[in-house]
């Protein structure tokens, strides 16, 4: 399990930041990671924000929603660059779904760390064709800590990072996931594509 390098005391007049990303397919708790992550740093009195993209309507509009139903509340925006204004009086910045985020979201990251906020990054590592996602892979190049986490394959109870997706659309952002998708290996997910050519 994660551990954080520092909590408490980032009110110093030489706070430090850094960035830290949380990778993984669908169901692999990703979101409840972040969310363990960001209610620590709210019990050490950081202050803390959280933003995910206004395209992630799929529970509620304000709340970064698990699926097990654990939810923080969170600020829906447009543009990564909305998290430098928004989040330059923080301690810590939480960003959730970030595989949606336009490309800018990378830079953003740095500029925030670099002026000394903690900056905890959620998101889709591949995308349902097994490719990588949006900025991802380059969130996890500029990070200080990267954490894959796990789902396990609904097919054979392998360990999964894969999102296999059941239904026919060809759109690459299908939200209302619980019914489109489940999690598989690396294995089941060759074997389902291998149908759908
Ligand atoms: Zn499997």
């Amino acid at each position: 399990m994660f551990i954080e390098p520092r909590v408490g005391n980032r009110q110093q007049a030489h706070k430090r930041g850094w960035i830290e990303v949380i990778c993984g397919s669908m169901f692999s708790g990703k979101t409840e990671e972040l969310i363990r992550r960001l209610n620590r740093a709210k019990i050490a009195r950081q202050r803390v924000e959280i933003f995910k993209p206004a395209i992630d309507t799929r529970y509620h509009e304000e709340d970064v929603v698990s699926h097990n139903a654990t939810s923080i509340r969170s600020t829906p925006i447009q543009f990564a660059n909305d998290m430098l204004l928004l989040g330059s009086g923080c301690d810590v910045v939480g960003v959730d779904e970030a595989q949606f985020f336009d490309e800018a979201i990378t830079e953003v990251c740095v500029q925030l760390a670099n002026s000394g906020v903690r900056v905890i990054v959620a998101g889709l590592d591949m995308d349902y064709l097994g490719k990588p996602f949006g900025a991802m892979p380059a969130l996890m190049g500029v990070a200080e800590y990267v954490t894959k986490v796990h789902a396990i394959c609904v097919q054979c109870g392998e360990i999964a990072s894969y999102s296999f997706r059941n239904a026919a659309s060809q759109e690459k952002v299908l939200l209302g996931e619980t019914d489109s998708y489940e999690a598989r290996c690396r294995h089941c997910f060759q074997e389902g594509m291998k149908g759908k050519l």
